[in-house]
């Protein structure tokens, strides 16, 4: 009888995304290998944990040896190093698209090619270009660098046509190496994010449309399936699906939404397992790290659909004490096993309920026991005025 060898799944970058997908590959059968840069890479509290950084061609190459697949928890790992990866091993998403995904021009101009509405944008790559820029595009805008910015970094917001000189001194010198692109502000009534996945075989699923609100660039609370929706959620996941097949894209992706006046305009598409989908872990059939981890390795995709309504808490910088969440009902308790830094996402909770009302209620009496009335407000504020 020949010997077992389980699956293994390689994963570039060692965040908390690749502990969950680790954690969510284990019951498969499957183990996982992750490489960072960095000895303390949290991830490595739950798999192993090759430390190299992205030109070390030699432990790569060692690294590609030991998987069947690659894949990703950053979606920044240069794109050279995934093309090269990818002709010693089975790579997904495809480089290609990570490559796209990567850069907020190629995207949104994507999104256009695709039928998806963005807001008003244009390159900027002086400061000439940056007053041209605003002329076109009007105030308020924000000015984003192209490439290599995450959770509201690389981003300055100009108030008015005035700002473009402080916007310049924060972002100029940037605009030669990550380049840059001024976007009109949109003034949404909500942003949505879509979490889908597509298998090797084209199969493609969306979970329902999540609801996101986000403090200082970052996400703060999340609540699935969002309320109202109407055609939405049919246009969103058509959106999603069409993106996904442009780029013959094969694993779990977010796109990421605004809704004004009720049309949808594309704001940016994550390559990866996205925060916004947290709650899938406890809040749907199949999670989001359990289909990406499905997917890669070219197995049947998992269900999509959602057990009530859940909510998720980000927890930003610091956790809070644990106790209220591990006491309450369906509440569910994640400690990235990170240190504490401002602005660092440190873990998460998910709340779980049979529905909106029961949802809205159990999310006021853990946030009242941890006085996070403020960053519950709007999530109660949008399930109690659901119709
Ligand atoms: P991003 O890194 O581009 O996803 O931006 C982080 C957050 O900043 C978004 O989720 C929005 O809440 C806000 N934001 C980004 N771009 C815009 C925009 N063009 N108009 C209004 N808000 C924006």
């Amino acid at each position: 009888m020949s010997e077992r060898r389980q699956p293994v799944v390689g994963i570039l970058g060692g965040g908390q995304l690749a502990r969950m997908l680790a954690l969510a590959a284990a019951p498969l059968g499957v183990n996982c290998l992750v490489v960072d840069g960095s000895a303390d890479a949290c991830a490595g509290q739950v798999a192993p944990l090759v430390v190299a950084d992205w030109s070390d061609r030699a432990a790569l190459e060692a690294f590609a040896r030991r998987v069947d697949v690659v894949t990703f928890d950053f979606e920044n790992v240069p794109a050279d190093t995934a093309h090269w990866l990818a002709e010693r091993v089975a790579v997904f998403p495809p480089p290609d698209a990570l490559a796209v995904a990567q850069d907020r021009l190629a995207e949104k101009t994507l999104f256009r090619e695709c039928g998806l509405a963005t807001p008003e944008f244009m390159t900027v790559d002086t400061r000439e270009q940056l007053d041209r820029a605003l002329a076109a595009v009007g105030a308020p805008a924000i000015l984003k660098t192209r490439r290599l910015g995450y959770d509201g970094k690389g981003q300055f917001r100009l108030k008015q046509l005035g700002d473009a000189d402080a916007a310049w001194a924060a972002l100029g010198a940037q605009a030669a190496t990550h380049g840059l692109i001024l976007e009109a502000f949109v003034p949404f009534e909500r942003e949505l994010s879509v979490i889908a996945v597509r298998g090797r075989d084209g199969e493609f699923r969306a979970w329902p449309l999540t609801g996101n609100w986000h403090v200082d660039g970052v996400l703060s609370m999340s609540l699935a399936p969002a309320p109202n929706l109407g055609q939405l959620q049919q246009r969103a996941s058509e959106h999603a699906r069409v993106l996904a097949e442009h780029l013959g894209y094969v694993g779990v992706f977010a796109l990421e939404l605004f809704v004004r006046d009720g049309e949808l305009l594309g704001n940016e598409m994550a390559p990866r397992v996205h925060n916004s989908g947290h709650w899938t872990i406890e809040g749907a059939h199949a999670s989001q790290f359990e289909n990406h981890v499905r997917a890669v390795l070219g197995l049947p995709l998992g269900d999509t659909g959602v057990r009530g309504a859940a909510a998720m808490f980000n927890w930003v910088g610091e956790l809070p004490d644990a106790a209220p969440v591990l006491q309450a009902v369906d509440a569910h308790w994640h400690d990235y096993g990170k240190q504490a830094r401002p602005g660092r996402k440190v873990g998460h909770a998910t709340v779980c309920a049979a529905d909106a009302a029961q949802l809205s209620a159990r999310l006021s009496g853990i946030a009242d026991a941890l006085g996070r009335e403020a960053q519950v407000a709007p999530v109660v504020q949008a399930l109690d005025a659901r119709t």
